[in-house]
């Protein structure tokens, strides 16, 4: 199939979907850190598939784990008990960053992964109110896009760095200050790691641990089946023992998704990506640091590790919202072989996540191409 074909059927047959770039861009192969477009041309992927890539596209260990397990054993659903299952939430409980023990629940998706961890908190407690971040992102479903509300809370629930909402990241102090709140009204404090879960802010396996916080529930999704559908919520043994009544996910816990993630959990901890994420993480930063004192365009430059974002804004003193800007700069880049997303209440959020695998000669690439798309961006 050609471009025009795949683009065609994606116009005729998809709806709610909304694409980036002027003209849709069908991708049709990827290796590691390249992807390949319908004529043939390369891409560095700096989004991962929206900060879910962590690994590289097609990481061969992970192929292997998968084959190998579509082979012996592809579904049974949770009322049976499998290896792969159990291996996994082993890991999870083990490397849980609140108090232990700890225990897991899957399902396919950051969404569901976080009514899971609602609904957790709310048995619990008994009580019902969440409390949610402004510009906080947690899915599509009715009730994680009703997640905000004041009175005695269930829980309080945020992102470390929040994601969608443009890469937000709040001061140090921020989150014991707000730990020690929810702690004193008996809530459960829940750290949604969907983005910035796997080492991706560096050294350490989730991004709440970067605040010396101690999160009662994590929320888990993306990298963590490095492209393939996970949710996982891993909660404080107490909270999820109180969790009595049965409920059922389908797929949740599927014996291939579960190898998969074992073998992604591995990898990251064998290869000490965390680590090259805040070394290769660093070096990115100070490239963009440098971009933002060279191009007027650049508001603020945020993040950790290897989840940096770049706001765009009209006036650096009034702050005002550049979306335009962050278009002309993400087709820029496309243009040169580079693909970064967006995001922001206003669109105007360069959002750069690549595999945790990247090098810093990788990350000087994205930078010199981004630094000439600032320069094209900055004469539309
Ligand atoms: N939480 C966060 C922080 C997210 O970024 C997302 C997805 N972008 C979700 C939850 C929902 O995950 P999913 O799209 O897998 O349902």
């Amino acid at each position: 199939m050609n471009r025009a074909e795949i683009v065609d059927k994606y116009r005729k047959y998809l709806y709610g979907v909304t694409t980036y770039y002027k003209e849709p861009l069908p991708f049709v192969r990827g290796e590691g850190k390249w992807l390949q477009d319908a004529d043939g041309r390369r891409y560095l992927d700096f989004f991962g598939g929206i900060v879910t890539v962590a690994l590289g596209h097609c990481e061969p260990r992970v192929v292997a784990a998968l084959e190998k397990q579509a082979r012996t054993l592809q579904h049974v659903s949770t009322l049976f008990p499998t290896i792969p299952i159990g291996e996994l939430a082993e890991k999870l409980a083990e490397i849980f960053p609140g108090d232990k023990p700890a225990k897991c629940f899957f399902t396919n998706s950051g969404t569901e992964a976080i009514e899971t961890a609602i609904l957790t908190a709310r048995v619990h407690t008994q009580r019902t109110e969440v409390v949610a971040l402004r510009h906080g992102y947690h899915g599509r479903t009715m009730l994680s896009m009703s997640l905000t509300a004041s009175g005695r809370p269930a829980a309080y629930i945020a992102e470390p760095i929040m994601g969608v909402g443009g890469f937000i990241t709040p001061p140090k102090d921020y989150f014991p200050a707000v730990a020690e709140i929810v702690r004193r009204h008996e809530a459960v404090f829940i750290a949604d790691e969907v983005q910035t879960g796997w080492g991706r802010t560096g050294r350490k396996w989730f991004g709440i641990e970067q605040s010396g916080v101690k999160p009662d529930v994590i929320v888990a999704a993306k990298s963590l089946g490095n492209g393939h559908p996970i949710g996982a919520t891993v909660a404080r043994a107490e909270l999820a023992d109180s969790f009595k009544g049965s409920t059922i996910a389908t797929f949740g816990g599927n014996p291939v998704t579960m190898a998969v993630c074992r073998t992604v959990v591995d990898i990251i901890e064998k290869d000490r990506l965390a680590d090259n994420a805040a070394v290769v993480g660093g070096h990115l930063r100070a490239r963009l640091d440098g971009l933002g004192e060279k191009h007027a365009a650049i508001g603020e430059v945020r993040g950790m590790g290897l989840m940096q974002g770049v706001e765009l804004v009209k006036d650096r003193k009034t702050k005002e919202p550049a979306p335009e800007a962050a278009a002309a700069v993400m087709e820029s880049a496309k243009d040169h072989g580079l693909i970064i997303g967006k995001g922001g209440l206003y669109g105007n959020v360069l959002r750069i996540s690549p595999p945790l695998t990247v090098t810093t000669e990788d990350a000087d690439q994205a930078a010199d191409v981004l630094d000439k798309a600032f320069g094209e961006a900055a004469r539309v």
